[in-house]
């Protein structure tokens, strides 16, 4: 769930002043310093490094005009990094030539400061350059929480319906290129509906989350789980052909009935497990899980079956 930016309110943001004239950063700094953190680099190699030490800078004011590597070289290197693009860059510099401002802004900087500063104005642009940036990543952060809202189920973490089916065509299309296996297994708890009977409904719901737990702690880093609906949970097993697949579901079943639900107590699960074949309409795969499925239950409940998907 989304809680907001990790860094504290006191904490202070980092401003990284890079200028080869002593006097340039003393004068920087003065204006800088009570606001901000402020490191400074007295060229462009010592800038790049400082540049990667996370936490990276919040700000960069980034001087032209320097004897090994310019600023522009800086700003360059700097937005080709992963690390690094993203850092708001200010040029402070005394090239005062339009041609010279429209250059350093079209390398990516958010701004071009022509020397003598002014204190009050660089203050300000600074400050709105690093609420901007700020804005940015809580915006990131927030996209990031959304995009996992969507795709997982509310109550077990796992993914949802919706990610199910989009995971499942990407592995059709790598299994049906590469001519690789690829299998499913659906799962559904036996008896669940007393479980909610008898103890309530947060105690079926304790038992849908943990059945996703088991599902996890058993499971292979490579095979994908998620909850189909209600108490049915669905995984996809690329590069997994049916026998293999029917000895995990069959792992499944027994670390299911050796499980303990607490309050739930001891309780079983039924499995249905099918195989892709090219040439057929990949989703009557889950038709045949769930007629294997069908086939475990009515067969008494706690069992594994298997269906080979019908070729059309
Ligand atoms: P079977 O062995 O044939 O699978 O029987 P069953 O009782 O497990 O299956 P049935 O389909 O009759 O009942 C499923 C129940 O699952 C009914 C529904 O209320 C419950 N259920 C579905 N989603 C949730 C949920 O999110 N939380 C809880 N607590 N119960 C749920
Ligand atoms: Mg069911
Ligand atoms: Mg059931």
């Amino acid at each position: 769930m989304y809680k907001g930016l990790p860094m504290s309110e006191t904490q202070k943001q980092k401003i990284l002043i890079v200028d080869d004239h002593p006097t340039n950063v003393l004068v920087l700094r003065k204006i800088l310093e009570k606001e901000w953190d402020v490191q400074s680099a007295p060229d462009g190699l010592t800038a790049l490094q400082v540049a990667n030490e996370k936490p990276v800078p919040d700000i960069i004011l980034l001087d032209v005009k320097m004897p090994d590597i310019d600023g522009y070289e800086v700003c360059r290197r700097l937005k080709k990094s992963p690390d690094t693009c993203d850092i708001p860059l200010i040029f402070v510099t005394s090239l005062r030539e339009m041609k010279e401002e429209a250059y350093g802004l079209g390398l990516g900087a958010v701004d071009y400061i022509i020397k003598p500063v002014n204190g009050s104005i660089v203050k300000a642009r600074v400050r709105n350059h690093i609420a901007l940036q700020q804005a940015r990543k809580e915006l990131t952060l927030k996209n990031k929480a959304l995009e996992q809202l969507a795709i997982r189920d509310n109550l077990t973490g796992l993914y949802n319906r919706r990610k199910l089916d989009e995971s499942f065509a990407q592995e059709v299309a790598r299994s049906d290129r590469y001519n690789r296996p690829l299998s499913v297994i659906m799962l559904d708890i036996d008896y669940f509906k007393a479980v909610n009977d008898t103890h309530g409904h947060h105690v079926g719901d304790a038992v849908l989350v943990q059945t996703a737990e088991i599902l996890l702690a058993t499971l292979r880093t490579s095979d994908i789980p998620g909850r189909w609906g209600g108490e049915e949970f669905l995984i996809i097993c690329p590069e997994t052909p049916l026998d293999i697949t029917v000895k995990l579901a069959e792992r499944l079943r027994l670390n299911y009935e050796s499980h303990d639900f607490h309050e739930a107590g001891r309780l079983t699960a039924s499995f249905g497990v099918s195989t892709h074949h090219k040439g057929t309409h990949a989703k009557d795969i889950f038709l045949s899980a769930d007629a294997a499925l069908y086939r475990a239950k009515n067969g008494g409940r706690n069992r594994v079956e298997s269906e080979i998907q019908k070729s059309e």
